[in-house]
């Protein structure tokens, strides 16, 4: 993977991942339709506006879904779960980690921003949210 200096981005993946690194999750909201992203993206996926601004999102969600990885890629040891997390008005994919517990969390579960895996299975950095226990 090379750095990413597409110009036309309001956030890149570097940018991006410092944010996790540092514990803050960095959005990207459309000037024109409103619509947050929890990933950078270049264009907006539901108006095609590259008229994009940096957002700063909550760091504590919820389980929008969450799936098991039984099989682990080469590297990772499984099972894991991966889920969508519904931060404010955005959606960010991350790991979903969870004290000693082979069942799934349930859906709506709230979690916390806890960290950063710097590759992932796609060779891509992704944030891991822990699922709060009390
Ligand atoms: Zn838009």
């Amino acid at each position: 993977m090379s750095a990413n200096t597409n110009e036309s981005a309001s956030v890149g993946y570097e940018a991006w991942t410092d944010a996790l690194r540092s514990g803050s999750v960095l959005g990207v909201s459309c000037a024109d339709c409103g619509a947050t992203y929890g990933t950078p993206v270049a264009v907006c996926h539901d108006c095609g506006s590259r008229d994009l601004e940096p957002v700063d999102l909550p760091t504590e969600g919820t389980l929008h879904s969450v799936t098991r990885i039984n099989v682990a890629p080469v590297g990772f040891e499984g099972p894991y779960y991966v889920g969508i997390v519904q931060l404010g008005d955005a959606r960010i994919t991350a790991r979903i980690e969870r004290d000693g517990a082979d069942t799934a969390p349930e859906i709506e579960t709230p979690v916390v921003l806890s960290g950063v895996i710097e590759e992932d299975e796609n060779g891509l950095p992704a944030p891991v949210f822990t699922v709060e226990t009390d």
